[in-house]
């Protein structure tokens, strides 16, 4: 019998699951979030085995890949026994984790034992005091710490991911993708989105678009196009005489929706079936109703995928998604 797929009504396959396993963090990136943050509540949260059998219910349903995030998902207290449970679900290729790096010195090793076969950390500037002020809070050192620890932890090619907004960060692309040469790893530069209000700063002020990123790059690196994904929405380009590549995320510039593949879970069990907009779907509410009926939750799964929408509208003058990345899952 053939394996089960997720299809929307664009005939899209979705086989890729986004699970956020956290609202918190222990950083307040300006961007991501604003100054004074509510969360939720703790038993609006799922719990471990919430969160798993949702997760298997989509692996039974063709979901190949899993990336848990957040907020920091390093901030989870039984991370580590999720990460062992879900690396355990037959037909799952691939388990990664997004995350800041501040907990990998100490989580890398555990978390590669645990079985997670990849990780991208995020990371926005190179300068101590940019740094600080970009997260409110951070300290680049721990980041810095927690990128080595991913490399001596030996995960499969670890990426990186800044944000680059323009006024506050755009002179270090060159520094950040030598940063990633260096040390053997790719990195992905990624478009601000206007997702929940900010006070930090105006987002049309501090867009900048993958193209120029690229420009600025090329003055430096010679890049050559790749067709190779890792299933998600970066654009890749190879850096000649390097292992590494360069990917470019450009929800602002450069609509990706028409090779979707993936749809995000909130941490309260919301099924977001696109990033730039509101529609959901409560999986947290079918699992409380009816324990134990998996048949139930495929079934929701499935319908959910029928108001997939065939593209998001992201305009950085307005704030029409009032969700932040935090709440979102990166
Ligand atoms: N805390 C983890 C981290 O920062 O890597 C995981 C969650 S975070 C929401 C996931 C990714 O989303 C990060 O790379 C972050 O830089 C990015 N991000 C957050 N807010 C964003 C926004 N408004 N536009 C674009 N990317 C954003
Ligand atoms: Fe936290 Fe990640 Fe958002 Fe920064 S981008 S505030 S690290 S969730």
């Amino acid at each position: 019998m053939a394996a089960p797929r997720l299809t929307d009504s664009f005939g899209r396959d979705v086989d890729y699951l986004r699970l956020s396993v956290t609202d918190r963090c222990n950083l307040r990136c300006t961007y991501c979030m604003a100054e004074d943050m509510t969360f939720l509540p703790k038993q609006q949260i799922l719990s471990l085995e919430e969160l798993r059998d949702i997760a298997a219910a989509f692996v039974e349903l063709g979901v190949r890949k899993i990336r848990l995030t957040g907020g920091e998902p390093l901030i989870r207290r039984d991370i580590l026994k999720l990460v062992g449970s879900l690396a355990n679900l037959s037909g799952l290729y691939e388990l990664t984790m997004t995350s800041n790096g501040v907990m990998l010195p100490k989580m890398a090793q555990p978390l590669k034992d645990a079985g997670l076969s990849r990780i991208n950390i995020s990371i926005d500037s190179l300068k101590a005091e940019r740094f600080k002020a970009l997260t409110r809070v951070g300290n680049l050192d721990e980041v810095l710490a927690g990128i080595k620890a991913a490399g001596a932890a030996k995960f499969k090619r670890i990426k990186l991911n800044a944000v680059i907004l323009a006024g506050f960060n755009d002179d270090e692309v060159l520094d950040l993708a030598r940063f990633a040469v260096d040390n053997n790893m790719d990195i992905s530069f990624i478009e601000e989105m206007p997702l929940g209000e900010i006070s930090s700063h105006k987002r049309v002020a501090t867009q900048i678009t993958s193209e120029v990123i690229r420009q600025q790059l090329e003055t430096e690196f010679t890049l050559m196009d790749s067709a190779e994904t890792t299933g998600g929405p970066s654009r890749y380009a190879r850096v000649a005489s390097s292992e590494s590549k360069i990917g470019f995320i450009s929800p602002m510039s450069n609509n990706f929706c028409s090779t979707c593949n993936r749809v995000r879970l909130t941490a309260e069990g919301r099924l977001l079936l696109c990033l730039g907009n509101e529609h959901s779907v409560d999986l947290r509410e079918i699992l409380r109703s009816y324990p134990g009926d998996t048949e139930r939750l495929k079934t929701s799964i499935m319908q959910a995928m029928e108001n997939k929408p065939e593209r998001h509208y992201f305009d950085p003058e307005q704030t029409d998604i009032v969700r932040f990345m935090n709440m979102t899952g990166g």
